[in-house]
């Protein structure tokens, strides 16, 4: 018999694109949505990742959703996948925000739309929306939250005016990941007035993104420069009070060094240590009196706006963006609908997170 044309893939030569880009008009039940997940080490990814593929089925698409595993190639291999099996649109959390150039060239070619999802995609005109949360204002409220905890500003964020010195220790996300200068340079913003008036210092030093930045946002990398910077300075008596990290897996391995270093006790205790994502692991800890604060980006609203552009680019609508200024990619400016994120510490953990259904009382234990 003869072969029917869509088994001829959307990439190849001459075969008819998935692309719903075309302007053909389609039933979600005949578009496959391809979903390229970084990894599942990190609890978020794994409800990012479901959240979008239950509500994409229950609008009737299909969904192919891939995890890579924080490696480049297997994130690339996977998108080339989707588009010759015929992906209609894309949803890409990219690893490397730079690496992916190619396929989405495949993609564009196929007239597939592409949305960067929480992470700008870079250095390519082929990307068509971005959804993600206020970077910025999650770095500042990163920023925020290590001053309120070491007593330097109110809740609200006004200065308390106390001027006591303290000895603080930065670190920053994994570089290829365009959100992690946002994240550093907004929690900068706040952090920085304090050390040039001279009432926190950086003992170490080391203050540039690059120096203090992780690799893949890998909790073990981040412990290990925690026991590198108590041995290098603060091995004369010295102590850090204050830590900001800027993701949760980062922040349970600071805790991990600093307790292995004898933190943690009533004579010792533990630096405000600052994270995000409110991962259980963490939520668990500043309901112990550990880390003090997490930043909640609530991964189902985050879902929500992806699956409603989905739709509306699907029915050839114009999806809806509420910021189309600030998330230039290098290539162009990439219009975005950006969520607000929340600052918790253990005083709103349970209304935040548990109140709203985001866990169950017995996971955090409350
Ligand atoms: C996300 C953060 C997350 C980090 C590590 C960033 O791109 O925006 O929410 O903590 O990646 O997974």
């Amino acid at each position: 018999g003869t072969l029917p044309l869509a088994a001829c893939g959307g990439s190849g030569a001459g075969g008819s694109s998935g692309g719903v880009g075309s302007g053909e008009k389609k039933n979600p039940e005949d578009i496959l949505v391809g979903l390229a997940m970084p990894t599942k080490s990190s609890e978020r990814w794994i409800e990012d990742g479901e959240n979008l593929k239950k509500q994409l089925e229950d609008k009737g698409y299909k969904v192919d959703l891939q995890y890579a595993e924080d490696d480049i190639p297997t994130q690339v291999n996977q998108l080339d996948n989707m588009i010759s099996q015929g992906a209609g649109i894309l949803v890409v959390a990219s690893i490397d925000g730079t690496a992916l150039t190619t396929q989405l060239q495949t993609a564009a070619d196929n007239k597939i739309p592409v949305i960067a999802y929480d992470r700008l995609i870079r250095n390519t005109p082929n990307v068509d929306y971005y959804t993600s949360f206020d970077n910025e204002k999650v770095g500042v409220q990163q920023g925020t939250s290590l001053l309120i905890g070491m007593g330097y500003l109110d809740a609200d964020g006004k200065e308390t005016g106390k001027t006591d010195p303290a000895n603080i220790e930065l670190f920053g996300g994994s570089p290829d990941d365009n959100n992690a200068t946002f994240f550093f340079q907004g929690a900068m913003s706040v952090i920085q007035p304090f050390i040039d008036k001279g009432i926190l210092t950086v003992k170490s030093g080391q203050t540039d993104f690059e120096k203090v930045a992780i690799l893949r946002w890998d909790p073990a990398t981040a412990q290990s420069r925690m026991e590198n910077l108590i041995t290098s300075t603060y091995s004369g008596g010295d102590k850090v009070q204050g830590v900001l990290s800027p993701y949760d897996g980062l922040s349970i391995g600071i805790l991990g060094a600093l307790k292995s270093a004898g933190y943690g006790t009533a004579d010792q205790p533990y630096p405000i240590v600052t994270g995000q994502d409110a991962e259980l692991a963490s939520a668990e800890s500043i309901l112990a009196g550990e880390q003090y604060s997490t930043i909640f980006k609530d991964t189902r609203k985050l879902a929500e706006v992806t699956v409603a552009m989905v739709d509306a680019i699907a029915k050839g609508e114009e999806p809806e963006v509420n910021n189309t200024e600030t998330y230039d990619n290098g290539e162009k400016v990439v219009p975005s609908y950006l969520l607000e994120s929340v600052i918790i510490t253990k005083d709103n953990l349970k209304a935040e997170l548990v109140d709203t259904g985001y866990y169950t009382a017995e996971e955090v234990g409350v």
